[in-house]
């Protein structure tokens, strides 16, 4: 079994990780790191795919079919896998995290921080107002890997989501926040290697090229977003050119981590 790190940036282009992740690419082009295309599934918003990802299944299998289903999961999940498995799960993430897998609705105070065995994401940082600065939440990420060595950590930064529904994709605001992150990747992955862990990078959908166009359909731009795998030993397999699903993902978590994945997550796992 590994311990597993998924950053999950919100509104993460693939085109725009490609050009302006120079860090991640880096690792990449030193086959330090495999990339893939990941083709998000349907309808491309937030928290039906924060779902998806963690469960493997479709938004109408699910049920979180829009932002606004505010209620816990009902499917099996990474989080409470995870737990079950004994293992010790972590976030840094947006409050909706908290009302899948923790309590809804969110209580802005009692579940802002939350350190609790018996709660699915047992060690919890959110944030429910943004623009919240991402480099705070990957500091909160990287204060939760000192603390509690988690098995299964989730870091979800949002700015990109938010600068890029306000100027649109193509914009310099929406692209520096990519690199932003790409910054505190390169500060987080070397440390949290040497430690074992695998660190998956993708995105939850991508941004329409228009300003306060957002997303949600089936453009590429609101569909594709990267998938990246760095593992701890460093054999990576470069770029792959290869396209997965957002369906995979949940199973390919719960493999690294040596747990049974959920029957309900029947895609298979992606070949790392
Ligand atoms: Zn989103």
């Amino acid at each position: 079994m590994s311990k597993v790190i998924l950053v999950l940036c919100d509104a993460l282009r693939d085109d725009a990780a490609k050009q302006y992740m120079g860090y991640l690419e880096h690792l990449v082009e030193t086959r330090q790191a495999t990339r893939y295309t990941c083709v998000g599934e349907l309808p491309s918003m937030s928290r039906p795919m924060y779902e998806t990802v963690h469960t493997g299944v479709v938004s109408s299998e699910h049920g979180v079919t829009h932002n606004n289903v505010v209620r816990r999961s009902v499917v099996p999940n990474i989080f409470e896998l995870a737990r079950a498995a004994g293992q010790v799960t972590a976030a840094a993430a947006y409050s909706w995290f908290s009302e899948l897998y923790n309590h809804a609705p969110y209580d802005i105070v009692m579940d802002r921080e939350v350190d609790d065995p018996a709660l699915a994401i047992q060690h919890g940082r959110f944030y429910q107002e943004y623009p919240y600065p991402d480099i705070e939440v990957f500091a909160a990420a990287g204060s939760l890997v000192a603390k509690f060595q988690p098995d299964y950590l989730l870091i979800h930064p949002m700015s990109c989501d938010t600068f890029g529904e306000e100027y649109g994709g193509l914009s310099a605001e929406y692209r520096r926040n990519v690199v932003v992150q790409d910054q505190a990747l390169a500060a987080l992955i070397p440390a949290v290697k040497l430690l074992g862990y695998h660190v998956l990078v993708t995105g939850d959908h991508g941004m329409d090229d228009q300003p306060g166009a957002h997303h949600g359909g089936t453009l590429p731009s609101h569909r594709l977003v990267p998938f990246y795998h760095v593992p701890p030993q460093g054999n990576g397999r470069g770029n792959t050119g290869e396209r997965v699903t957002h369906l995979q993902i949940a199973p390919t978590v719960c493999h690294l981590l040596g747990i049974e994945a959920a029957a309900t997550m029947r895609a298979p796992r992606i070949g790392l």
